[in-house]
């Protein structure tokens, strides 16, 4: 990759947000907001933009193969920009075991709590038929249920609560009950909803409750909304439940040795899931930033940004606050990552 235009968007991906300035030159279609653009040129793709990219059928997730490269932090000042665009997003922390997003919101503070249950199953041993039948531990992939002594019992820290056991059983001795998993809750703040989720503390499955936060974002957002789901770091169960139905996923990566290697797991992840994605490379200048640019250029992956790690840039994150509210280099840096992410998630549509 080419070293970085301006303000941290590679050469390439300003070509393409020219690109889609052509593209939308038909009448009525705005324009793509050129990075020099005016007031009068930015409003004119911020109308262009909504039409293009709409409403809650896209689906923008923010993913990365390690954690603590700062996804959160892109995640919620993207999301930030995006409401300054009219876009008017919903973002999704579906990191349900370490929530953080809401803390770069204050001093608006979630509300609106709601606890959430999964249904796990009962067996009533008067009616069941115990190790003659054994048709509801044979069927429970998830080893919730075992046969002991000639009676059936459930693990309820297992469940997942998918109900297969009690449509299997002959005689109908499955009851259920319900476990706590967690609750989600929500707050507003100028112009982005952001709904959070908190597991219960010593549950251990992340997916259900991140299936409601996901619910909850999309009852949330209305038709011009746009979701942006955070993701937890990695490629196990709570990631790929974090993934499921998004239309685009921007990567965050750090050039280091081991964000580089964790960047090509979250990629080969994103190819089995078969979703189009692209990188940002945080705190480009900590590390070997051309290790990033040498990686997407080796499996094709459009590099949209770059973003420096300073010392003012650490003070504000550390702090719960925006960078692209506090630091006008950040506002342009992330104003250009929008309007890359809005032109490659037109292109994947
Ligand atoms: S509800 Fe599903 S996961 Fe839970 S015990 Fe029954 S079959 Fe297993
Ligand atoms: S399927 Fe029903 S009858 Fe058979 S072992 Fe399970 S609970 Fe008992």
């Amino acid at each position: 990759m080419d070293a970085p235009a301006r303000g941290g968007v590679p050469a390439d991906a300003e070509q393409a947000v020219d690109a889609a300035r052509d593209a939308a030159a038909e009448p009525g279609a705005g324009k793509a907001r050129p990075a020099d653009a005016g007031d009068a040129d930015r409003a004119a793709w911020d109308v262009a933009a909504r039409s293009r990219v709409r409403t809650t059928d896209m689906r923008l997730a923010l993913a990365s193969g390690k954690g603590g490269v700062g996804k959160t932090c892109v995640a919620v000042n993207l999301a930030r920009v995006l409401a300054d665009r009219g876009l008017r997003p919903v973002l999704a922390d579906c990191d349900v075991e370490e929530p953080n997003a809401h803390l770069f919101f204050g001093p608006a503070e979630l509300n609106r709590a709601r606890d959430h249950f999964v249904p796990v199953p009962e067996i009533d041993n008067e009616v069941c038929l115990g190790d003659a039948c054994r048709a509801c531990v044979n069927a429970c992939r998830f080893k919730a249920l075992l046969a002991m002594a000639g009676e059936i019992m459930p693990f309820p820290e297992l469940c997942h609560g998918c109900g297969l056991c009690g449509i299997v059983c002959p005689v109908g001795a499955v009851g259920s009950s319900s476990r706590h998993i967690g609750h989600t809750a929500e707050l507003e703040s100028e112009g982005v909803r952001l709904v959070s989720g908190e597991m219960r503390i010593g549950e251990a499955m992340a997916p259900p409750l991140i299936r409601e936060v996901k619910a909850r974002a999309l009852e949330a957002a209305d038709e011009d909304g746009l979701l942006l789901y955070d993701c937890p770091p990695g490629g196990s169960c709570p990631a790929v439940t974090s993934l499921d139905g998004a239309d685009f996923v921007l990567l965050v990566a750090e050039p280091t040795p081991f964000g580089v290697h964790d960047l090509g797991l979250a990629v080969d992840l994103l190819h089995h899931l078969e979703l189009p994605g692209a990188v940002v490379c945080n705190r480009a200048d900590m590390g070997d930033p051309e290790r990033v640019r040498r990686f997407c250029r080796e499996r094709g992956l459009p590099l949209l940004a770059e973003l420096p790690a300073t010392a003012r840039a650490a003070e504000v994150c550390a702090d719960g606050r925006l960078l692209a509210r506090e630091i006008p280099d950040f506002s342009e840096r992330f104003d250009d990552l929008a309007s890359a992410v809005l032109h490659s998630m037109e292109g994947a549509a």
